[in-house]
This record gives structure tokens, C-alpha cells and sequence, in this order.
């Protein structure tokens, strides 16, 4: 079946790849159906929520049955590009880039940090978890080289960030991850998202604190 992607709201989307992650990891126990009760259980959404998100790609799932693993887990494949790697670059290899390039995100998708880029000639040169590490001035010449890199982590300090985003653009990135508190100006075909971890971890002890569950 064709899904018009533009008609998938935005939450839905990202919702998507929990529930993948959840899916592939049914599908590799062996299990070929799931409930949206079961689901929710496992992914913490409501399973309304679930059942009209699923809704969007004609999965509608039977009363009794559930919804089929493998169905899913195709349709989701190919929503979320999981069949092709995604290429990013990271720039700022410190204590935050370090443990991203040695997770790199390959066990739970398929998404790769190809390569990294710091100024400090303590680190221009390594690798690390296999992925190399360049020179910020080498920026234009490897991605050009790479080809088809379009995302990019960002784990420099807050005030190199804007400087850097601005080299990202300029070099085609479309999309930015940045971890830094800047908060950055970027044309509007280009996508940020902000994750600024320490405001995370205030807002949560205020949540506890304010809002017992
Ligand atoms: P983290 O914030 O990730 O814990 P840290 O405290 O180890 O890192 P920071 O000072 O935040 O270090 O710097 C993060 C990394 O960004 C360092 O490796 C640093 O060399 C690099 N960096 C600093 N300025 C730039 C820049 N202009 N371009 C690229 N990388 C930079």
C-alpha cells in the first residue's frame, strides 16, 4: 500500500521509530502478532494513541488478533529508510561527541556517524569506535568526498556552535542534532532539533518534585 507521507501528522512520526525498535525486537523472539495493549505496555503510549497512529498507515489491526509483526515491521522499514544507511558527521569530539561516536547508534538503526571533526590537534587524526576524526577545516572536502550527508551532531561548546551550523549549511547539512545550549539560526529548509540534556535533567527533578506520579 502507498502512504502519502505528508499526511502522517508530526508526533506520529516520531513515534514511529519506538515502535519499530519494539517490533524488531518482537519479530526476533519469534512473535508474528501483537495487541496494542501489548504495545502500549512496552512503548508507553496509550494504546488509542496507538491504535489511530497506526490508523494513518492502514494498519488497522483485528479484534482478537492484534496487528501483524511483519507488516508492520515492512511498512516501518520503509517510512523510516531502514533498508538504506543514513550518514551523519559529528563535529566535537569532547566527553558528549566521544560516547555518541562510540555508540553510533548502528544496534537500534540504521543511521551512522561516518566521520568526525574537532580543532584540537589532540584529536584530529584518531579514530574512535572506527570512525575518524578530520579537521574542521577539512569539513567541505569530506563531505563532498563521502557524498549524500545531510545530518550532523553538533558537541561543541555554546559558543562555537553558531559559527559551525553556519559551515554545516554551507556545506548542504539538512539537519542539525545539537546538544549545545545555543540556540541556532539556520535558514528555514534546514531542520533543528535542540537537545539541551542538563534542562532535561532540571525538568524532570522539578516534574518529580512538583508532580508526584
Ligand atoms: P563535552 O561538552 O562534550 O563534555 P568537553 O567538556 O570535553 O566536551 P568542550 O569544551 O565542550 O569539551 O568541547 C567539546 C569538543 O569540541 C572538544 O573536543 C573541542 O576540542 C571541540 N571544539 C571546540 N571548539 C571547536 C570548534 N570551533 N570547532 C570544532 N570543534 C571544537
Amino acid at each position: 500500500m502507498e502512504i502519502d507521507q505528508q499526511k502522517i501528522p508530526q508526533a506520529t512520526a516520531k513515534r514511529l521509530p519506538l515502535y519499530y525498535r519494539f517490533l524488531e525486537s518482537l519479530q526476533a523472539s519469534g512473535k508474528h502478532r501483537v495487541s496494542s495493549s501489548e504495545l502500549s505496555d512496552a512503548v508507553k503510549v496509550d494504546s488509542a494513541t496507538i491504535r489511530r497512529d497506526f490508523s494513518y498507515f492502514g494498519a488497522l489491526g483485528k479484534k482478537g488478533y492484534g496487528y501483524n509483526v511483519n507488516y508492520l515491521l515492512s511498512f516501518f522499514r520503509k517510512t523510516l529508510d531502514q533498508d538504506e544507511v543514513t550518514k551523519v558527521i559529528l563535529v566535537g569530539v569532547g566527553n558528549l561527541g566521544t560516547a555518541f561516536l562510540n555508540y553510533n547508534f548502528t544496534k537500534s538503526n540504521n543511521t551512522r556517524i561516518e566521520m568526525a571533526f574537532d580543532v584540537s590537534p589532540d584529536k584530529v587524526g584518531d579514530e574512535i569506535g572506527s570512525v575518524p576524526i578530520f579537521h574542521l577545516d577539512e569539513l567541505k572536502e569530506k563531505i563532498s568526498s563521502a557524498g549524500d550527508v545531510e545530518v550532523a551532531i553538533l558537541t561543541v561548546p555554546a559558543n562555537a556552535a553558531q559559527p559551525i551550523a553556519d559551515q554545516l549549511v554551507e556545506v548542504g547539512i539538512k539537519a542539525i542534532l545539537n546538544f549545545t545550549p545555543a540556540r541556532l539560526s539556520v535558514p528555514e529548509n534546514v531542520r533543528i532539533h535542540h537537545i539541551d540534556l542538563s534542562v532535561e535533567l532540571q525538568s524532570l527533578v522539578y516534574f518529580l518534585k512538583h508532580y508526584p506520579m
